[in-house]
């Protein structure tokens, strides 16, 4: 696996993290919101509960109270202290008052509501009735209205499941005053309270359900983000691939075309170019280090004739058995050129004139007693120099071809310096 798939594979695994630990944040948001309206509904109905018995409450009240008849269910309220509370009316049917107070308990205590868990209760911190004394919870609550508070709520586990209780204020009002005076209780005092318990399952049923949806919802994006994430991913690293593959070939292609535009075709010899950039190289290394460098120049003897006589392809031959020849008597760190036409040219670096003067004459020898397919003997002049610090490859050149002149003009197959 390359660097460029490495990263790629990692953009792509840190992706989906994030889309994971989003989709998931977003998910847990969801679902408290949820939670959160559906409690906020059930407070809101509780409130309203509430409100409904205020202004049932207040209409009594504001009646003086209201009668009803004596049955086994209604018995007069004995802490109603009302020298009109019971009266008969004219045909003799006995009716009873039923005050905001009593009106409420009795509320309270129908069938119906118990059987829609739907449950209320008033209380006070200092009740007429027992009965409406607070628990606990009603008790805090209480006394939070003696702080302020016009309502409190809270969720509760209680015997029949879990229940919303909302518990608001009760001011005393001027029709309150007829019965509560005699408690010292004055307009705006707050009187108790009353607190209603709501069943939270009808709740709880309806958000499961919304979350239940959010769940899918949050699923479906996720799946549906992951799998174009990697399905783009993927196709991303195949093109990557693909295009690395091609890189590689151009590369390769591009080693070869390098390779060809330096070597000399006929012999497979590098050629004048790749001489022409290593020369400046060896001047460079022969003058920081100090070190010899010498060149030796070659061009075969009345190599015209040779065409003249044999043609051109055997030339040819005989140009590439040449260069075969020579390589023989090099070491592998002199390079070796194919200067143009029927001239060679060799750089030896590290090399003092003298040995450059050996290798000279070696390489003369090994041509002089070769014998050429078709063609029989062949010879070679060879100039040879030794770098100078300082002067420049044109300067280095034209002495190494003064000094092939001079063994042209000496009767070639020979050595020469200049
Ligand atoms: P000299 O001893 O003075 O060097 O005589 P020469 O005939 O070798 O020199 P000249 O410069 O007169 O001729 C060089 C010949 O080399 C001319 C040309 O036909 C031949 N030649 C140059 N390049 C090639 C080549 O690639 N193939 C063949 N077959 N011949 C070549
Ligand atoms: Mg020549
Ligand atoms: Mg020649």
């Amino acid at each position: 696996m390359n660097s460029t798939t490495r990263r790629i594979l990692l953009y792509l695994i840190l992706l989906s993290v994030i889309i994971t630990v989003a989709a998931a944040l977003s998910l847990a948001y969801n679902l408290n919101a949820i939670t959160d309206h559906y409690q906020q509904l059930a407070q809101e109905m509780g409130r309203t509960f509430f409100k409904e018995l205020v202004i049932v409450r207040r209409w009594n009240a504001s009646l003086g109270g209201i009668y009803a008849p004596i049955t086994d269910r209604l018995q007069p309220n004995p802490y109603l202290d009302d020298p009109h509370r019971d009266l008969t009316a004219t045909d003799g049917q006995r009716l009873t008052k039923v005050n905001p107070a009593f009106m409420t308990r009795l509320l309270s205590e129908m069938p119906d509501h118990t059987a829609e868990n739907i449950q209320f209760h008033i209380t006070s911190l200092n009740p007429l009735n027992p009965h409406n004394a607070p628990d606990d919870w009603e008790r805090v609550a209480l006394q939070s209205f003696e702080h302020n508070a016009v309502e409190h709520f809270a969720v509760v586990e209680e015997p029949g499941g879990r229940f919303l209780r909302y518990m608001g204020r009760l001011v005393t009002e001027q029709a309150c005053l007829i019965c509560h005076a005699k408690q010292g209780y004055q307009l705006g005092n707050v009187r108790g309270g009353i607190r209603v318990s709501l069943p939270l399952a009808p709740f709880e049923a309806a958000a499961a359900d919304s979350q239940r949806q959010s769940y899918w919802v949050h699923g479906a994006f996720w799946l549906i983000t992951l799998t174009l994430l990697w399905v783009g991913g993927i196709l991303l690293l195949r093109n990557v691939a693909q295009l690395e593959g091609l890189n590689r070939y151009m590369k390769d292609l591009n080693k070869q075309l390098e390779g060809a535009a330096l070597t000399d075709s006929l012999t497979g010899i590098p050629n004048r170019l790749y001489f022409d950039q290593q020369i400046e190289a060896n001047m460079r290394s022969a003058q920081r280090y100090g070190m010899a460098f010498s060149l030796i120049m070659l061009d075969l003897d009345h190599f015209k004739q040779v065409n003249d006589h044999y043609g051109h392809t055997v030339g040819d031959r005989v140009l590439r058995e040449f260069g075969q020849i020579v390589k023989q008597q090099l070491r592998l760190t002199d390079q070796f050129a194919r200067w143009g036409g029927e001239e060679f040219i060799i750089a030896a670096p590290h090399t003092l004139l003298d040995h450059a003067l050996a290798v000279a004459e070696r390489i003369r020898a090994a041509i002089a007693q070769r014998d050429f397919a078709t063609v029989g003997r062949v010879t070679v002049s060879i100039g040879v120099t030794e770098y100078r610090t300082g002067e420049t490859a044109m300067a280095l050149l034209e002495r190494v071809d003064n000094a092939l002149y001079r063994a042209k003009a000496n009767g070639r197959n020979r050595v020469e310096t200049s």
